[in-house]
């Protein structure tokens, strides 16, 4: 819908940081051509902490490069601040770009990496110095400046990449997944930290990852990508809550399908929707002979038999298959007062209507 109102999404009293509009963008030609970036349309607020994601080849890397002007589209749009970008170079746009293996000049300093930006653009040596310190301690890691990067951690070079590309201070930061290369733990820490960073700096930042738990714990907003196309916009509650389409359904979370005779029979209509595992309780066959509906509010009753359960510590997976057709996961908390299940057992799957969401 926005593709054909371009002004319409940009209001009135704020500039979208980012808009892309129709961009495409084909590799090759012929048998060979690949539609990489197929007609996406998109605008990124200000200060706006906004996530591309989707597998791997859905086209994340080549929107953000074009983005970046590393890359030109085959058509459509790019604009920054409401200027049109879209043939300039990447010199001429005020954004910068991050990557996941750093890019760092190994013969150099830290703080020569830091500073190599404003160092071409020849500011003067004790505005230098100031600023490549001010970087190093917004990424924490004031006294790191006279290290060379092989005497760093993963984490740390990681940390150095982001003060570099901050240092010149762009409207715009593109991080093509740079924590890929952490192991999770570290992952998980600079992502709290990569978040209270960008948070402090105000700046805007496009964030490439196909890690959809990355994606719900940092963004403020996401796109899902799938062969090119952009399949939902929208915060990470939005995405997971009420997944448009049922790509984003399975890609963003674990998704339950009810879809044909399973629909009709269980929910009395025709069509395909989707259900959480953990909004769906699991109820003894005894549990819902009476007043359930009244006790939790639990609308839809399926039985069925508990096929497999996997104790994953904090909850517990059961995949439970439907008298009415259906396997579906539940994800049980193990709150220690629960009911244990085992495989072959008859239960009742109890979930709200609420929670049901119709998709394409
Ligand atoms: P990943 O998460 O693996 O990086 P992605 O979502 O970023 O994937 P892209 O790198 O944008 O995906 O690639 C999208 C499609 O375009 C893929 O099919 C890829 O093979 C193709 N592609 C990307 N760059 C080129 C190129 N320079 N020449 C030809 N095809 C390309």
């Amino acid at each position: 819908m926005t593709a054909s109102l371009p002004n319409a999404v940009v209001t009135a009293t704020a500039v979208a940081a980012v808009s892309i509009r129709g961009v495409r963008k084909l590799f090759g030609s012929g048998e060979n051509a690949v539609h990489a970036v197929d007609g996406v349309d998109l605008d990124i607020a200000d200060g706006e902490f906004f996530c591309l994601l989707g597998p791997s080849g859905s086209g994340k890397t080549t929107l953000l490069r074009m983005i970046a002007g590393f890359e030109l589209p085959t058509d459509g749009t790019i604009l920054l601040q409401g200027a049109d970008v879209t043939r300039l170079p990447p010199f001429d746009r005020d954004v910068n770009t991050v990557f996941q293996d750093y890019a760092l000049f190994p013969h150099m300093s830290v703080a020569d990496n830091v500073g190599y930006g404003l160092k071409v653009k020849k500011a003067p040596k004790a505005e230098r110095v100031r600023r490549v310190g001010e970087a190093l301690e917004t990424v924490q890691l004031g006294a790191y400046g006279s290290r060379k990067p092989s005497q760093l951690s993963g984490g740390q070079r990681q940390r150095i990449a982001l003060a570099r590309a901050l240092i010149n201070r762009p409207k715009v930061l593109l991080l093509d997944e740079p924590l890929g290369a952490l192991d999770l733990k570290l992952r998980q820490q600079m992502q709290v930290e990569l978040k209270a960073i960008q948070t402090q700096v105000g700046i805007t930042f496009i964030f490439v990852t196909h890690d959809q738990e990355e994606a719900l714990t940092m963004s403020d907003r996401i796109a899902v990508f799938n062969r090119g196309r952009v399949e939902q916009v929208g915060t990470p509650a939005d995405v997971y809550e009420r997944p448009s389409t049922s790509f984003v359904a399975g890609f963003v979370g674990t998704s339950n399908l009810l879809e044909g005779s399973v629909a009709s029979s269980l929910l009395g209509v025709e069509g395909t929707f989707t259900i959480r595992p953990e909004k769906i309780r699991v109820l003894g066959t005894t549990e819902t002979t009476e007043g359930s509906e009244t006790q939790g509010g639990h609308d839809v009753h399926a039985p069925g038999m508990v096929q497999h359960v996997e104790y994953l510590g904090p909850y517990t997976r059961l995949r439970v298959a439907l008298d009415a057709g259906a396997v579906l996961q539940v994800m049980v908390q193990n709150t220690g007062d629960g009911v244990a299940r085992g495989p072959g057992e008859r239960v009742v799957l109890a979930f709200e209507r609420r929670h049901i969401f119709d998709i394409q």
